[in-house]
């Protein structure tokens, strides 16, 4: 072995352009990765019998979201950053849909009930989760728990869209995700006053404004349920 190769004599054990080449392609590096932790996700929510679609992009994603709402139908629409970030809400609008949204604007705190209730029962319930395993469950945590009902039973159909940022390996590593990172995002963007979001780390708050209260861990699709996912190959919400 030269020198060279072994890293003595103060060369490199690889050449200099490696690492040139590496820095150069650090974006597709990192697609890589989500486009084959996504195929890996949609494929294990194949086996817990979820209808479960890959998406390469954003485009692609609305897409698929898009073509399996019919002509119509009432669309109940989650507090979801993912579907905000796909344009989805505004897109619905626009080809004329009922949108039971309760993050719309103007609206009082009776109406915001409303609408949440009306979500349960709407044609079609289109939300995210918090994360996806890589068991094939699908888990997230609600302060009040009305996108948990949404999902699991009520509305005719439910479509779940989810960037792979969000794939875990195991459901001890979705609740840690909570409270690591979509608890203190979401948190944070409303300011509340919070240990997570004074120091980006769970404090295990008591508090009135605490958002983990609820959780939802779907270990298989529930009987007659009709939840699509689209997994994209992509980073999306929080
Ligand atoms: S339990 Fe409280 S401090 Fe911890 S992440 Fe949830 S809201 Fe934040």
């Amino acid at each position: 072995m030269s020198e060279k190769e072994s890293g003595r004599g103060g060369g490199s054990i690889l050449p200099r352009e490696f690492y040139a080449n590496r820095q150069a392609g650090m974006e597709s590096i990192k697609r890589w990765r989500l486009e084959q932790r996504a195929m890996s996700a949609v494929h294990a929510l194949g086996k817990t019998g979820f209808d479960a679609v890959y998406a390469a992009d954003r485009g692609q994603a609305r897409e698929e979201i898009l073509n399996r709402i019919p002509a119509g139908a009432r669309v109940g629409v989650a507090g979801s950053m993912t579907l905000r970030e796909l344009g989805i809400p505004e897109e619905l609008k626009h080809r004329g849909h009922t949108l039971y949204d309760h993050w719309a604007p103007g609206l009082s705190d009776e109406e915001i009930l409303a609408v949440r209730r009306a979500q349960l029962t709407a044609d079609v319930f289109l939300s995210s989760v918090n994360a996806v395993t890589l068991k094939g469950q699908l888990v997230s945590t609600d302060s009040i728990g009305n996108r948990l009902a949404a999902t699991t039973f009520g509305p005719g159909k439910c479509i779940l869209a989810v960037g792979a940022n969000k794939i875990v390996p195991t459901l001890e590593a979705a609740l840690a995700r909570i409270k690591d990172v979509c608890a203190p995002l979401a948190l944070h963007s409303i300011g509340a006053p919070l240990s997570c979001v004074r120091t980006g780390i769970c404090g295990d708050c008591h508090s009135e404004a605490r958002m983990c209260r609820a959780t939802l861990v779907l270990d298989c699709k529930p009987l007659h349920s009709d939840i699509t996912v689209i997994i994209v190959g992509a980073e999306l919400g929080l």
